[in-house]
C-alpha cells in the first residue's frame, strides 16, 4: 500500500463542493452514474473498432448494490476501468489548467462559490458529500492488473493492489450521517429514475427487499434478494420529441456534467433524407467558466449509430459557439472514424453546417418570441457570437441579426435591425464609438454634433468590437462608420460649417505648427458643441484602444507611434478668443492643453504629465 496527498486544487475542488453543495448531495448519484456511463462508451467504441477489443465479449451494464447493514453503496461498471496511473491522474489531480484557473478565483465564501460552480462540473468529487470513506477497484481492459484507491476525501488516498475478475470499475461509498438517507432501495430508484432514466445502458439495483408471506397471524417477514432494472436504457435523443418532456431534457443535460442548472434552450432535431442524423443540442443558463480559455472543454459528443465516438472533439461545432453541449448522432458515419478522418469528413461538415444554421434560426425565433429570455442568452453569450460575425462569413447576415449593442438612444441592448428603424431619412450610416469603458465613451465630446442633431451612436466596449465591427463594414447596403475616425464626420457637415473652417484655418495652422510632430493632422471639427477639441485616429490607423490592446499583447507591430489627429471646435470661446492673438508662445501652450485635455477626456494617459501642468499653470496664471 502507498500514500500520496491530492494536488493542491483537487483539496480546493473537495472544500468547495463540501462546503457549498451540500443542499444538493443527491447529485452524486448522477455524477457516478454518469461517469460509469462514459466508461461503457469508451469500451464499447474500443469493442467494435479496434482489433485488439474485438474478440471481448461485453454485456455493458452498470449495477448499484445496497447494503443497508453495512451502510454502503457500490456503483459497479464492466466499462474501460483504470489502472493505477489513471486513478493517480483521474482522482487525484486536476490537469486542465481552465479549471485550475477557475479555483484560483473561489472566494471561500460559500454563497458566492455555489453561484461559481453553478457553472462548473462537480464529478466524482461530490461522492464525498455523503461518504466518509470511498473505495474505488479498479481493473482496466486488456491489463491483468486490478487496483484499488482508497480515501476519505480530506488530505489524500491510498494505493493498493487488488484483485478483479471483469474489467471495469467498483466504487464503494461508505455513508456518513448526510448520506444515511441513500442508503436506501427506494431512495436510490427515484433517483436514479430523476438523474439518469436516459443513460443508454441499463442500470440494475441489487438490494434486500422485505416481503411478508402467509395471512393474518401466520404473516412473517421475509427477506428477498433483488435485482432489477430501474431505468428506461435508451438514448434520450432518438426518441420523438412528442415523448419527452423538457424534465426530461432537462436531467439528460445535467448528466453531461459540466453544470447543474437546467439550460436556457434545448434544440432537437432529427434529420432525415440524404443524410440521416439526430442532434440534440442545449445552451446553458450561464457562460461555461473555461468559456474564454484556450484549453476549454467541448460540449458536443458525437455518436455514430448510438455508439459513442468521441466528446474531446473541438471540430464539431464552430468555436465561437463552444458554449454549446449535446449529442450529434449519424446514421452515415462508419464506426470506426478516426480523428483525422473526422476532421474532414463530408457527412460531419454537412451536419455542422446544418446544425450551425439550425442552432442559428432557433436563437432568432427566441428573440422575437421571447425578449425576456433572449436577453438573458445575450448577457452571456453576446461576445461569442460576436466572435462569429469574424470568423463565420456564411452565417454572417444571420449573426448580424442576433448581436446586441449598447446605444445613447435605448436603455439595455439593441439590434441593428431596430438601430435602422430609429433611423431619420436621411441619416446616411450607421455610427458607433469603440473604446474600453461604457461610461467614459458615453461621456466623449465626439458623441456631441451626434446628440445635438437626434443621431443614435451604438457604444461599443466589448474588446473585440474594434477588430470585428470594422470588418463588417455595412449591415443591409447601410455603412457602419466609428466616429473616432477621420471620416465619420464628413456626412455631418453642412455649408455653414465649411464658412467656419475657412474662419479658422488661420488659426489652426499656428496650432499645427506649435504641435508639430505631437499630432498627424489639426483639423476644425464640426462634431464638438461643449468642448473645445477632440482626438480621433485617421481612417486607416488602429483606434486608441486597439492600439492599447496591441501594446498589452507586446504587438506593437512595428507600427512605430501612431499619431491622432486633432480636431478643433471652431465655435467654442477659448478658440473664438485666441485666435486672432500674436502671441505666439501661449498659443503653443493652448494648443497643447487642447490636445492633452481630449487624450484625458478618452481615458487616455499622458506622456508628459508635468509639462501639462506646468503650461496649465501658466495659462491661469495669465488670466487671473
Ligand atoms: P469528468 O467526468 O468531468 O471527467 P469526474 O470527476 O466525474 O470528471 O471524473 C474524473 C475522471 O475519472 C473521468 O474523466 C474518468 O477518466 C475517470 N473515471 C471516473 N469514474 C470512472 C469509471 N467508472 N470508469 C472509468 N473511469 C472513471
Ligand atoms: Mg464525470
Amino acid at each position: 500500500m502507498s500514500q500520496h496527498t491530492f494536488q493542491t486544487e483537487v483539496s480546493q475542488l473537495l472544500h468547495l463542493i463540501i462546503h457549498s453543495l451540500y443542499s444538493h448531495s443527491e447529485i452524486f448519484v448522477r455524477e457516478i452514474v454518469s461517469n460509469a456511463s462514459d466508461a461503457l462508451d469508451k469500451l464499447k467504441y474500443l469493442n467494435l473498432t479496434d482489433d485488439e477489443f474485438k474478440s471481448l465479449k461485453f454485456d455493458p451494464r452498470i449495477t448499484i448494490k445496497l447494503d443497508e447493514k453495512a451502510g454502503t453503496i457500490t456503483f459497479i461498471d464492466n466499462g474501460i476501468g483504470m489502472n493505477q496511473e489513471d486513478l493517480v491522474e483521474n482522482l487525484g489531480t486536476i490537469a486542465r489548467s481552465g479549471t485550475k484557473n477557475f479555483l484560483k478565483n473561489i472566494s471561500g465564501d460559500a454563497k458566492k462559490d455555489s453561484n461559481l460552480i453553478g457553472q462548473f462540473g462537480v464529478g466524482f468529487y461530490s461522492a464525498f458529500m455523503v461518504a466518509d470513506k470511498i473505495e474505488v477497484v479498479s481493473k482496466k481492459a486488456g491489463e491483468d492488473k486490478a487496483c484499488k484507491w482508497i480515501s476519505d476525501g480530506k488530505t489524500g488516498y491510498d494505493l493498493a493492489d487488488a484483485e478483479k475478475d471483469e474489467q471495469g470499475t467498483e466504487i464503494t461509498l461508505f455513508v456518513n450521517e448526510a448520506g444515511k438517507e441513500y442508503a436506501s432501495a427506494w431512495k436510490l430508484k427515484d433517483l436514479v429514475k430523476k438523474y439518469s432514466n436516459h443513460i443508454a445502458f441499463p442500470i440494475f439495483l441489487d438490494y434486500e427487499d422485505t416481503e411478508w408471506e402467509g395471512e393474518g397471524d401466520d404473516r412473517k417477514e421475509k427477506k428477498v434478494h433483488k435485482n432489477e432494472q430501474i431505468n428506461n436504457a435508451s438514448a434520450l435523443w432518438k426518441k420523438s420529441k412528442s415523448e419527452l418532456k423538457d424534465e426530461d431534457y432537462n436531467e439528460f443535460y445535467k448528466t453531461f456534467g459540466m453544470d447543474w442548472e437546467d439550460p436556457l434552450l434545448h434544440i432537437h432535431t432529427k434529420a432525415e433524407g440524404t443524410l440521416e442524423y439526430t442532434t440534440l443540442f442545449f445552451i446553458p443558463k450561464k457562460a461555461p467558466f473555461d468559456l474564454y480559455q484556450a484549453d476549454y472543454k467541448p460540449g458536443v459528443k458525437l455518436y455514430v449509430k448510438r455508439v459513442f465516438i468521441t466528446d474531446d472533439e473541438k471540430e464539431l461545432m464552430p468555436t465561437y459557439l463552444r458554449f454549446l453541449r449535446g449529442v450529434i448522432d449519424s446514421e452515415d458515419l462508419p464506426l470506426n472514424v478516426s480523428r483525422e478522418i473526422l476532421q474532414q469528413n463530408k457527412v460531419l461538415a454537412s451536419i455542422k453546417n446544418a446544425s450551425v444554421k439550425k442552432v442559428l434560426s432557433e436563437l432568432k425565433n427566441l428573440s422575437e418570441k421571447d425578449e425576456k429570455k433572449y436577453d438573458e442568452f445575450i448577457q452571456e453569450f453576446n461576445r461569442p457570437l460576436k466572435e462569429g460575425l469574424y470568423s463565420d462569413y456564411a452565417n454572417r447576415d444571420t449573426l448580424l441579426e442576433l448581436v446586441r449593442f449598447k446605444s445613447t438612444s435605448v436603455e439595455g441592448y439593441t439590434s441593428l435591425a431596430s438601430y435602422k428603424d430609429r433611423m431619420p431619412e436621411d441619416q446616411k450610416a450607421i455610427y458607433y464609438i469603440t473604446g474600453d469603458k461604457e461610461e467614459v465613451l458615453r461621456k466623449s465630446p465626439l458623441l456631441e454634433a451626434y446628440k445635438k442633431k437626434g443621431l443614435e451612436v451604438l457604444i461599443m466596449n466589448d474588446d473585440i468590437d474594434d477588430i470585428v465591427i470594422p470588418s463588417i463594414g455595412k449591415y443591409n447596403e447601410i455603412d457602419l462608420k466609428a466616429i473616432n475616425k477621420s471620416d465619420a464626420a464628413e456626412d455631418l457637415k453642412t455649408e455653414e460649417d465649411k464658412e467656419k473652417e475657412k474662419e479658422v484655418e488661420p488659426f489652426i495652422k499656428q496650432v499645427k505648427d506649435a504641435l508639430g510632430e505631437r499630432v498627424k493632422d489639426v483639423v476644425a471639427s464640426n462634431r464638438l458643441t461643449d468642448s473645445p477639441s477632440c482626438i480621433i485616429m485617421d481612417a486607416n490607423d488602429p483606434s486608441l484602444q486597439m492600439q492599447q490592446m496591441m501594446k498589452a499583447m507586446g504587438q506593437s507591430m512595428g507600427m512605430g507611434e501612431i499619431k491622432p489627429i486633432l480636431e478643433i471646435n471652431p465655435n467654442h470661446d477659448i478658440v473664438l478668443k485666441i485666435k486672432d492673438s500674436k502671441d505666439k508662445e501661449f498659443i503653443t501652450d493652448v494648443a497643447n492643453l487642447l490636445l492633452d485635455q481630449a487624450f484625458l477626456a478618452e481615458g487616455a494617459e499622458l506622456k508628459d504629465p508635468t509639462g501639462f501642468v506646468t503650461r496649465l499653470n501658466r495659462v491661469i496664471g495669465r488670466a487671473l
